[in-house]
């Protein structure tokens, strides 16, 4: 069925509400859906999942703690008793200022959204400094789909090791490298170290697990740099306790299905002959940026993040809001609280300009802290002048982001899984499934005509264009 857009004066919908258009439903887009659950408006809330992701613990889902609906549930069931929000399933693949819309499409079939007030947080995605290649043999972290790659490749490494018999071909099997030494490789190596050492070590019976080696290599001269030089130095010691090898000042050059080659700060470069690579390094903000710089004159910095104004808008565009990691602002971090405080003030300023008040001045951050875990019972946490490590982090840790899983149901099981696998040895979520671990290359050799179909529209170029907004209020 090809339906074609309605119109209505922009500004208001049939039902005269303004409406609200997210880009996104990570920590930026939800919360600032949620933040205007009260507001006269209607929002549609646009994202290409149909789930809100909870990042920091996809390292958890990867390496077997966590089931992937415990970190990711639908949002349209979080969304489901704001009745002025509705959600729609869709890539945004164009923004167009001057006219006020949005373009998504899935499956072929394209929708134009109007807006009257836009909220862009589409976030970002990994960095391979140019090096895209490496992405075949060293997937990142940024979505469910990685995490459960990633889940099958740890746990299937040491499959085929029980199974080799070359010493050199067990070796290959049982080393994992991480790239990048900031939080996300700290917390993944960390645990692969506690798989290898502990969770493991009496389920196989030709080879040791224990044996096995946990790289986490960084190109940097330290561990965790944004946590400072005394809490980098202790998550240091720490890996080494739990036996991962830190290698820092090592630059990545090679990538390939058996190893990864490395210089080191001296020109060496050396091999390192590994079954295993994790990309923890290096993001790049969604290309929507660059669309919205085009059009509006903002700049985008190496990242791809676009710069805002003070009150998080683009210049001659006060209906344009973009949040979370997407955007550069005093150089904030790509951080959770940031996206969560940015989608706070970006409704806080629509409602207020709907109620003919005064903005609230610029966006404030306040930063709340950064933690990261290293094994079970040890994290490093920086919470303003508080630096800790140890149990005392660790137990901080858990509060907070037991705080921040949404839905009541994912965090009673998350508690429960956390007991399994942090007071016992077990770990609930070890299921590896083929697909898992091919289901991307195989999408990739489809080919383009496949990515046309899935998002790109009909290839003869028509395009079935349907105002959502305006259907729902008609
Ligand atoms: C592995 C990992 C661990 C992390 N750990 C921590 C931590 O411990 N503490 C911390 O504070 N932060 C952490 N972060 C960072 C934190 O998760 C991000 O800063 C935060 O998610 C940013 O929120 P956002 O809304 O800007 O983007 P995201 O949460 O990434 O959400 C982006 C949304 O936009 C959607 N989207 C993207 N492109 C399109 C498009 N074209 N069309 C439609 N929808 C689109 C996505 O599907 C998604 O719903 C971690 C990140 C990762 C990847």
């Amino acid at each position: 069925m090809t339906t074609s857009p309605e119109t209505a004066p922009v500004g208001t919908t049939r039902s005269g509400r303004p409406r609200v258009v997210v880009i996104g439903s990570g920590f930026g887009g939800l919360f600032a859906a949620q933040a205007l659950r009260k507001a006269p408006v209607e929002i549609t809330l646009v994202a290409k999942t149909s789930h809100h992701l909870f990042q920091p613990l996809l390292y958890q889902v990867a390496t077997g703690i966590l089931s992937e609906g415990e970190i990711a549930p639908p949002t349209r069931e979080v969304l489901r008793t704001q009745r002025n929000a509705r959600v729609v399933l869709g890539e945004v693949t164009a923004i167009d200022l001057a006219a006020r819309t949005v373009t998504s499409t899935i499956l072929g079939r394209t929708t134009v959204h109007p807006y009257d007030e836009l909220i862009v947080a589409a976030g970002a995605g990994q960095s391979y400094f140019g090096n895209d290649r490496f992405a075949e043999f060293a997937p990142g972290m940024k979505s469910v789909d990685d995490a459960l790659e990633l889940r099958g490749r740890i746990f299937g490494a040491f499959e085929l090791a029980e199974l080799a018999t070359d010493p050199a071909e067990i070796d290959r099997l049982l080393t994992f490298v991480v790239v990048g030494a900031g939080p996300t490789g700290v917390e993944m190596a960390g645990q692969i170290a506690e798989l290898a050492h502990r969770t493991l070590r009496r389920d196989f019976r030709t080879i040791d697990t224990t044996q096995a080696r946990v790289i986490l290599l960084d190109a940097a001269p330290a561990v965790l740099p944004s946590f400072g030089e005394k809490l980098g130095d202790r998550a240091r010691r720490q890996l080494n306790k739990i036996g991962v090898e830190v290698q820092l000042g090592a630059m990545v050059t090679d990538v390939d299905a058996n190893g990864i080659e490395v210089k080191d700060g001296d020109g060496q470069v050396r091999r390192i002959s590994a079954a295993t690579k994790i990309w923890a390094a290096g993001v790049q903000a969604s290309p929507l940026g660059r669309q919205l710089a085009e059009q509006s004159g903002a700049e985008v910095d190496r990242a791809g993040r676009i710069s805002v104004q003070p009150d998080l808008t683009l210049p001659g565009h006060p209906e344009v809001h973009v949040v979370g990691d997407m955007m550069s602002l005093d150089r904030l971090p790509g951080v959770a609280q940031v996206a969560i405080q940015g989608g706070r003030y970006a409704a806080d300023a629509i409602v207020r300009r709907l109620e003919g008040r005064e903005p609230k001045g610029p966006f404030r951050y306040k930063d709340k802290g950064s933690m990261a875990t290293i094994s079970r019972f040890s994290a490093v946490a920086d919470v303003g002048k508080l630096k800790m490590e140890g149990f005392l982090a660790w137990m901080m840790w858990l509060v907070v982001h037991l705080a921040y899983i949404v839905g009541f149901k994912s965090r009673l099981t998350a508690v429960l899984h956390w007991i399994v696998s942090f007071l016992g040895r077990g770990r609930a979520e070890r299921v590896a499934t083929q697909q898992q671990v091919y289901g991307r290359l195989a999408l990739e050799q489809l080919g383009a005509d496949f990515a046309v179909s899935k998002s790109g529209g009909p290839k003869d170029g028509r395009h079935s264009t349907e105002d959502l907004t305006e259907r729902r209020s008609a």
